[in-house]
């Protein structure tokens, strides 16, 4: 057993709501547990919010927002807070790593230098960008000002998924809060831990009260009761595409709120017979599907590839999974960690058999044991070859290390396959030509393209879907947008006194 196993059993958890800068039991003293994916046993009992609670946080969200305490705060005070919770959530980088682990089963190592360092990161940016944004003057005839200004939205109601916890939180708080709104965020109920003590360290950075709330609980009452509360202006989900829909008919049943959507993606990788660096693109392939035990919004799960390559490519694929270490999520040499519940690991199961009737060739496909842990859910690395893409495998996410493997020839057979999806998340495609590449990356129906090469990104560029993916759009500045209403102030100058001379 780690080193980490050992703090986790002595880390001290929050598991109260933190209601108007305050935490606390749910007002009826109902509880959820949570369990570790790691051993499947419990973590702890999480309060679970009622929408008596979430009425609450809402309220507050309100109270703060209109008192301009936050609202209407000097920027560099809404930037010195962000700052401080930013180099707080660094500071306290090992326990944050570890309650991430612990509840999602991600490796500790990629806790520890890519999910902390990106949220605090995301944090700081947004923080940076409060004072460099600059409002709008309208080409209006001379005798007339025209102002068009940002405002921002009121309360924001954030509801985020299990798979990046305390990444997609960060994508939607930062510039929430950074805008001047008040924000309530309904964490999963399989990942409720790094966003409570995100929400003792936003105390602890001096944020005030109202301004961040954080109710946990199950997401057909807290979820809904947010999705549903008419003082709610704005909900930003991340999530599945059928609670996404959900939030619509929330929204059209109350007030009519804004409700910006990222759901999931079934990713095409594109190889076409010219790829020139074959073991970078079986490499970036394998990694583009198993990290995070293929549990990423936008991973590459399906590849398209030219039959002229099929061999190559596949070969070096399945050796880079067979040589990635799967493990217990607190080891430090882990690659691989665990999937996040039974319930998925029954899901990403399933779809083994479903291959089998499709006649995909298995390589793969099954749960695996880690030493000491015989209750973790863990699966392998998993490819499924000659996969027909308008079947179960090539249409429905899987949403675990499973790659499904389609094979055609030529660009424009890759094109039209790799299109053929409801999803439009991410695609990436591989070829040494340029123009190809160009042409390709024009017609795939994607809200991210990569170009030799998968999976690389940051808070400066957009994320979201097409289609069926969603229609919001986190990170970079365009995220500002997305948390603020235009306003326009239009002055009447009437006649220039210079004209009276
Ligand atoms: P989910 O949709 O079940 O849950 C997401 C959130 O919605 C959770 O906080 C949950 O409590 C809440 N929720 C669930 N039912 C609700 C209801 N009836 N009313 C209100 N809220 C409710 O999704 P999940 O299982 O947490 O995450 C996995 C899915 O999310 C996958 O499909 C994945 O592709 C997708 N995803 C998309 C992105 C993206 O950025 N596009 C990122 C991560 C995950």
């Amino acid at each position: 057993m780690s080193n980490w196993a050992a703090r986790a059993a002595e880390l001290t958890l929050e598991t109260r709501l933190f209601i108007d800068g305050e935490f606390r039991v749910a007002l009826d003293g109902a509880t959820f547990d949570s369990f570790s994916p790691r051993d499947g046993k419990l973590i702890a009992a999480i309060s679970a919010a009622g929408a008596a609670d979430v009425d609450l946080a809402v309220r507050a969200a309100a109270r703060a927002f209109e008192s301009g305490v936050w609202s209407r705060a000097d920027r560099r005070e809404r930037q010195r807070v962000l700052f401080r919770l930013s180099e707080l959530m660094l500071e306290n980088l090992d326990e944050l790593a570890l309650l991430e682990s612990l509840d999602s089963g991600h490796p500790i190592g990629d806790s520890r230098r890519v999910d902390v360092p990106n949220a605090a990161r995301t944090v700081r940016w947004y923080a940076e960008a409060i004072d460099k944004i600059y409002d709008e003057v309208a080409p209006t005839p001379q005798n007339a000002l025209a102002l068009v200004t940002r405002e921002a939205l009121g309360v924001v109601g954030a509801v985020v998924p299990w798979n990046y916890p305390l990444i997609i939180t960060a994508w939607k708080i930062a510039p929430a809060l950074a805008a001047g709104n008040s924000v309530v965020l309904k964490p999963a109920e399989l990942t409720s831990l790094s966003a409570l003590k995100l929400a003792q360290l936003a105390v602890e950075a001096g944020m005030p009260a109202g301004v961040f709330s954080v109710v946990p609980g199950l997401g057909a009452v807290a979820g809904q009761a947010l999705g549903r509360h008419p003082l709610v202006d704005k909900i930003t989900f991340t999530g599945s595409p059928a609670v996404g829909r959900r939030f619509l008919s929330y929204a059209g049943e109350s007030n009519g709120k804004q409700v910006a959507l990222e759901l999931g993606g079934k990713s095409p990788q594109v190889v076409l017979a010219d790829v020139e660096d074959i073991a970078a693109c079986a490499s970036a392939i394998a990694w583009g599907i198993f990290y995070n035990a293929g549990q990423t919004c936008h991973g590459g799960s399906r590849l398209i590839i030219d039959e002229r390559v099929h061999d190559a490519v596949l070969t070096e694929v399945l050796a880079v999974g067979r040589s990635l270490v799967l493990g217990d999520p607190l080891d430090d040499d882990t690659q691989i960690g665990a999937i996040a519940s039974q319930i998925q690991l029954d899901r990403v199961l399933a779809y083994t058999a479903i291959a089998r009737d499709e006649s995909a060739v298995v390589h793969g496909g099954n749960r695996v044991t880690v030493d000491g842990l015989s209750g973790g859910y863990f699966v392998e690395p998993t490819v499924f070859d000659r996969v027909d893409n308008a079947g179960r495998i090539g249409q429905e996410e899987i949403f675990g290390p499973v790659l499904s493997v389609s094979t055609v020839r030529g660009a424009a057979e890759a094109v039209r396959v790799a299109n053929d999806s409801a999803y439009g998340l991410a695609a990436s495609v591989w070829t040494a030509n340029i123009t190809t590449a160009h042409a390709i990356a024009r017609e795939l129906r994607a809200g991210t393209v990569w170009v030799n090469t998968f999976d690389v990104a940051d808070v400066i560029t957009p994320f979201g879907g097409f289609k069926a993916s969603g229609s919001g759009r986190d990170r970079s500045l365009h995220a500002f947008d997305a948390y603020t209403a235009l306003k326009t102030t239009w002055i009447n100058l009437g006649n220039s006194p210079l004209n009276n001379d």
